[in-house]
């Protein structure tokens, strides 16, 4: 996209004043209209569109280049973002290393992530010891948290100097923030909340697969017209590739300059809404209820195990459309994609739409009064009976085992 100020301008200058990031300027036209002026856009444009509607001749123009095909053979390697809270990585990004490496060997091409931070030395290694041949670098005290304004600004730079074919980004809340606007800035496209990527035998592009129509189909989405070809993938979609600290790569640390212009959000305060005191993706065990909990005072129960076992709670969809937990806390298709080493489902049959969300934990203990309910069919260990009566003896067992 780019904006296209004609030679149809007045020279009023009505658009200076509607720019809200200082970044059109006039200069000298001599003979173009009666003030001698045109207006013009400098680097600090983000093309936002707030001075077309203020031109009172329409001399400003949002052109967007859509149609225009982007040269794919300029463009090479698999990025990942490095995702990280104040220098603590998150763990979808070694994952997607691990399936960005899958993707580059497929396509022949390196490996590389990219991080945006204060100090960024031990994220680098484990960057290599998860798998980059390269890690690009802008370190920078004003990129200690994530910005919009900065990483967009950040990345759209590295994107046009160093032209990645592919990339990925975590479907975190913050990845969710920053890949659309990037792709918008950079002018290509980008598949949301993917949970598979392969590459698409006939075309050599990424297939990108996510839940479409309220999860009822699964989509397999291309993006064969635009580089680079970007998304943002669910959390434990993928593992964690193995470790290798022996790894090595090349580091290339990049200058991308920042003025307080550049920025329109301050970050005042942190405030962590969590009703666990664990984050659901990152957990490493995870107490789940559905309905058979029978109401939501029973969560209590759950949530007093979890806090033994130093978990999170989760839920099926049926108790989140309930009203009895929060959305956030709901595992599954349509919820989150969870891997904890230990999951408990308490009350939950186990359909398929739930198990698309959890089926990939390492041992799964399932608690329910039906012996023929379908979530023992994945279940490591089932115990058949009321999850109400279960419940307080596991608390107390773990409690006595954990001397808590
Ligand atoms: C497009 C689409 C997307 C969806 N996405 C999701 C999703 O992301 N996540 C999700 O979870 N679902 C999702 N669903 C809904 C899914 O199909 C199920 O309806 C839902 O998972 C059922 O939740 P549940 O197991 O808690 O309830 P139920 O199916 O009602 O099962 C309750 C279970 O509890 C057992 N039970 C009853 N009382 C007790 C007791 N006292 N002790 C022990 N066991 C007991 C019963 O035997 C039963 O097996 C989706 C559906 C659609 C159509």
């Amino acid at each position: 996209m780019s904006l296209i100020i004609s030679d149809k301008c007045i020279g009023c200058g009505k658009c200076l004043k509607t720019c809200p990031f200082g970044a059109l300027e006039m200069k000298d036209a001599a003979g173009v209209n009666k003030l001698n002026r045109i207006a013009y856009a400098n680097d600090s444009c983000t093309l936002c569109g707030a001075c077309v509607e203020s031109c009172p001749v329409n001399a400003i123009e949002l052109q967007r280049e859509t149609s225009v095909k982007t040269d794919s053979a300029q463009y090479k390697d698999v990025w990942v973002w490095i995702e990280h809270e104040e220098g603590k990585p998150r763990n979808v990004s070694w994952e997607l290393l691990g399936q960005g490496r899958v993707l580059a060997n497929e396509t022949k091409q390196e490996l590389c992530a990219f991080v945006f931070g204060d100090k960024c030395d031990s994220m680098v290694k484990e960057a290599f010891a998860y798998g980059a041949d390269k890690v690009y670098v802008v370190e920078n005290r004003a990129f200690v948290n994530y910005n919009t304004d900065l990483y967009t600004k950040a990345l759209t730079h590295l994107v046009k100097e160093y032209k990645p074919s592919i990339i990925l980004l975590g479907a975190t809340n913050n990845g969710r923030d920053f890949g659309p606007r990037v792709a918008g800035r950079v002018g290509t496209g980008l598949t949301a909340d993917c949970t598979n990527l392969g590459i698409d035998e006939q075309t050599g592009n990424v297939a990108w697969t996510r839940p479409a129509f309220g999860g009822n189909i699964m989509a397999v989405i291309l993006c064969p017209n635009h580089r680079p070809q970007m998304g943002t993938v669910r959390p434990n979609t993928f593992k964690k590739p193995t470790r290798d600290e022996a790894k090595t790569g090349i580091e290339i640390k990049v200058d991308v300059p920042v003025s307080p212009e550049d920025i329109r959000t301050k970050i005042l305060e942190i405030a962590k809404v969590t009703t666990s005191t664990v984050n659901l993706e990152e957990a490493n065990v995870i107490c789940s209820g559905g309905r058979g909990l029978g109401k939501p005072e029973n969560f209590k129960l759950l949530e007093e195990l979890a806090q033994v076992l130093g978990g999170a709670v989760g839920g099926s969809r049926a108790v989140v459309d309930a009203g009895w937990i929060p959305a956030q806390e709901q595992v599954g298709q349509t919820g989150k994609t969870v891997a904890p080493t230990i999951y408990f489902a308490f009350g939950i049959s186990g359909a398929i739409q739930h198990l698309a969300g959890m089926q990939t934990s390492d041992i799964i203990i399932a608690v329910n009064k039906d012996p023929n309910a379908p979530i023992f069919n994945v279940a490591d260990y089932g115990i058949v009976g009321d999850a109400l009566k279960v419940l307080p003896i596991m608390i107390e067992e773990f409690k006595k085992v954990l001397n808590k």
